[in-house]
């Protein structure tokens, strides 16, 4: 008898994080490696919201809190969901958890049985699916490609409810695309929602605050208030905030839920960190000016990137109205053969050929579902971005 579990064989290590580690590995070996892997800001945490954690520390708010989150937090994610996002939640609606990711784990984990779907629009953030295969749900995937500019149409939606569905998975702006999807676009998926009382959406709103050139974000609930008790509005400091370390994540939802939500941690790891909640309050509901400064600076990047990305032969990068990834095409280089001899014939290939001959780590595509393409994370500096984005043009021009 096999002693790992049966349900690890459905799912593999996060692609993402491989990548992120693989690229430190070979750093600390001495290589020349520059990371686009990894989807975590370069920013710093801001210094006010360093101070609130170091004053919690001296307080001594260094003892266990309730399992999922102080009032105080709780206080201040309601007055987050109000500011942002014109939603009404209550201190029982809301869950803090240990990242988001810990937060969609809680929810299937609280939620689904054997059998139940779990729809997820494809490119999809890596852990969506084995999330869901590991909570026993089983996922159901709808192509959003290049073309559709990597959203969802009402129909492909509706084809894809069955009896079965427990879920939708919506996560604007996306990784690994950054496509979001505006009040118009969000109102027709939400309009299919309404007809389908029994689905449940898990919007995952993590990248909210970073969208460019004047794109307005709004979260399904806010606009279809009617699914409002149907929906779990997904959040938490990581990105915006540059706190990815710090590992809170939180979600505002129907009592019920928060509630099984609740028991879920409560018996698994019990209360996130005590200083990060009360450093995520500062970050909350202190000055959020610069968070626009450094929008900017994600914007100029992301120019930076679509602009040399373009540039290259055989790859093809929309530009993406949130987020900061790109997620280029690359059927141009499919067939191609590199200096050694070897013929490119799946997205991996190019992202093994970038990371050897020119030492450039990204994600392919086939781990967020979508190929061929791969992940560029611009979540590092201009100079960085210009000699990594030059290291892939002179790899993809060495091809034959
Ligand atoms: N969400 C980030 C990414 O996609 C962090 C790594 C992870 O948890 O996947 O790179």
């Amino acid at each position: 008898m096999a002693f790992i579990a049966d349900a690890l064989s459905c799912i593999k290590p996060s692609p993402t994080i491989a990548v992120t580690s693989k690229a430190a590995e070979l750093r600390a070996a001495g290589k020349d490696v520059i990371g686009l892997g990894a989807g975590e800001p370069d920013f710093d945490t801001i210094d006010y919201v360093k101070k609130a954690g170091i004053r919690a520390i001296n307080e001594g708010h260094t003892k266990y809190t309730a399992a999922d989150g102080t009032p105080e937090l709780k206080d201040a994610i309601c007055e987050k969901f109000k500011r942002d996002n014109d939603l009404d939640y209550k201190r029982e609606n809301i869950s803090v958890n240990c990242g988001g990711k810990h937060t969609i784990y809680n929810a299937f984990v609280a939620t689904l049985n054997e059998g139940d779907e779990v729809i997820i629009p494809t490119p999809y953030w890596v852990s969506y699916p084995d999330m869901t295969l590991l909570a026993g749900g089983t996922p159901v995937f709808i192509e959003a490609s290049i073309d559709a500019g990597f959203k969802i149409s009402a129909d492909q939606l509706e084809a894809a409810i069955t009896p079965k569905t427990k879920w939708i998975i919506l996560n604007s702006p996306s990784n690994p695309s950054g496509a979001a999807y505006s009040f118009e676009e969000m109102k027709v998926l939400t309009d299919v929602l309404l007809r389908h009382r029994h689905v449940w959406v898990l919007s995952d709103d993590i990248y909210e605050h970073i969208v460019y050139d004047g794109f307005k974000f709004y979260s399904p609930a806010s606009v279809e208030p009617k699914l409002k008790d149907r929906t779990l509005t997904m959040n938490g400091v990581a990105k915006a905030y540059a706190m990815t370390g710090w590992r809170i994540g939180f979600a505002g939802g129907p009592v019920e839920l928060i509630n099984a939500m609740r028991k879920v941690q409560s018996q698994s790891t019990s209360n996130p960190c005590s200083i990060s909640q009360y450093a995520s309050i500062a970050a909350l509901l202190g000055p959020q000016e610069y968070l626009k400064e450094r929008g900017t600076a994600f914007k100029k990047r992301r120019d930076l990137v679509v602009g040399m990305i373009n540039d290259v032969p055989g790859l093809s990068c929309p530009t993406p109205e949130g987020a900061f990834y790109v997620y280029p095409g690359c059927a141009g280089l499919i067939g191609k053969i590199t200096p050694e001899g070897k013929v490119i014939e799946i997205d991996l290939d190019v992202s093994t050929y970038l990371l050897e001959s020119v030492g450039v780590a990204v994600v392919h595509g086939e781990a967020f579902g979508l190929s061929p393409h791969f992940r560029i994370s611009y979540a590092t500096s201009d100079d960085i971005l210009i000699e990594a984005c030059g290291r892939i043009k002179k790899a993809c021009d060495a091809l034959k």
